[in-house]
């Protein structure tokens, strides 16, 4: 890349901050929860007249019978292309356009997009987005700057990836989307901060574990099996041995923060016994011993691990229980699992992005791996992509926080950063 191209881009870049700070903030007060998955329509169509008036082609595709798909929340993604002048590569911006529940403690409106000392405030202000915005304006400003360019430019925004992606880049990927032939560089501008290359993830496995019990009337609970002793008899085990088994095992990959680079392990949920009454219901409880109680937990595993591995852990344990304890009777579903997934740091959206990080930034970039997955599982093990990383401007930290905000000037940096990627990549 010659220097006058890298300073027609940054030229181009600081001309569209207002651009960036106004897309940022309609991209925001589009309310596009999941669940249930609110207004993808919505938006999917608001970024393709935005893309469309910039030269790209294009595709709005509902994933037609993907979980989570249905008429009343139909899942709507988004893939735009533009064409260089002649052959070579194609580098793919993937950002996720759903947004995950607003809770509480918020001291704004949600989907205001309130600015304030440089940050912009709303759901989804930093997961992702900003990160989504800032890849947009990247992509302008390098085609102002370099109409003559080779290769593809390609902007996706996603479903459903809060919800595990797969009325999103999974189906994408399934319709050979992510193939090696047809995109070779996938950034995913999820906020891993502006100076930080994140290389992947841990691996995930979730499961249901029940035990099994026998209803009887709560004054002569010896005539029946309260399953939610046997579960406390397997949390008892958990804290006993697993946790402190868990806690020995450290990874060698660089996972943020520092807390992750050991195994995990969380129990998502834990019901047992009568459900829980409506909030108008006035009366008491009725007396009877639970037959059964269900625990969801969720294991983060590490590249070092292996899944049957992980598995046998638990299930090895609840055996244990189970010649230990009288009457004691379970059953395990499997739920979900991702594989670990790193990608090489020879890689070359890899180095040229920490390349540009250093260009844009004045210091060297860090590498991370994310604690936990994101979209990236499915480029790499559906689309069989191993050059991908996740670089985008917003703290990690804020993500799925009330107040959640994203700082303008990080932004901008990033999509610096994004077009210099894209500047390397295809310019030459
Ligand atoms: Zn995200």
């Amino acid at each position: 890349m010659t220097a006058a191209l890298e300073t027609r881009i940054a030229a181009e870049i600081a001309a569209r901050r207002e651009a960036l700070i106004a897309l940022t903030q309609d991209l925001i007060r589009i309310p596009t929860l999941n669940p249930p998955g609110r207004n993808y329509r919505a938006i999917c169509d608001y970024l393709a007249a935005r893309l469309e008036a910039a030269g790209f082609t294009v595709e709005l595709i509902r994933a037609e019978g993907a979980l989570g798909d249905s008429d009343v929340h139909p899942r709507w993604n988004l893939v735009a292309r533009t064409e260089g002048t002649r052959p070579g590569d194609c580098v793919h911006f993937n950002s996720h356009h759903d947004v995950v529940e607003v809770g509480h403690g918020w001291s704004r409106d949600p989907f205001g997009a309130e600015i304030e000392d440089g940050r912009i405030y709303g759901r989804g202000a930093c997961d992702m987005k900003g990160g989504l915005a800032a890849s947009v304006i990247a992509a302008e400003a390098f085609l102002a700057a370099c109409p003559d360019f080779a290769g593809a430019i390609e902007i996706s925004a996603t479903a459903d990836e809060e919800s595990g992606g797969f009325g999103g880049v999974a189906y994408l990927a399934e319709q050979g989307r992510f193939d090696p032939e047809r995109v070779q560089h996938v950034i995913i501008p999820e906020p891993l901060h502006k100076d930080r290359i994140c290389l992947g993830h841990r691996g995930v496995w979730w499961a249901e574990i029940e035990t099994k019990g026998r209803i009887a009337h709560g004054s002569m609970p010896f005539l029946g099996d309260c399953a939610v002793r046997h579960m406390g008899a397997v949390l008892a085990e958990m804290e006993a041995t697993l946790f402190p088994l868990l806690a020995t095992r450290r990874t060698e990959m660089p996972v943020v923060p520092e807390g992750a680079k050991q195994s995990t392990l969380n129990i998502n949920a834990i019901h047992g016994g009568a459900a829980e009454p409506d909030d108008d219901y006035t009366g008491l409880p009725a007396p009877c011993v639970p037959d059964r109680c269900r625990i969801t937990i969720d294991r983060r595993y590490l590249i070092e691990e292996d899944l049957s591995e992980v598995k046998r852990e638990v299930t090895g344990m609840l055996e244990r229980i189970k010649t230990a304890r009288p009457s004691f009777d379970y059953e395990i579903r499997d739920l979900f699992d991702v594989r670990p997934t790193m990608t090489d740091r020879d890689a070359p959206i890899v180095r040229t992005t920490a390349a540009a990080i250093e260009k844009v930034l004045g210091r060297e970039a860090a590498f991370v791996v994310s604690p936990g997955t994101y979209d990236q599982k499915h480029i790499d093990r559906i689309g069989r992509l191993k050059n991908c990383i996740a670089y985008g401007p917003g703290v990690l930290d804020l993500a799925h926080q009330p107040d959640e905000w994203v700082g303008i000037a990080d932004m901008e940096d990033s999509a610096r950063v994004m077009a210099l990627v894209l500047a390397e990549l295809l310019a030459a």
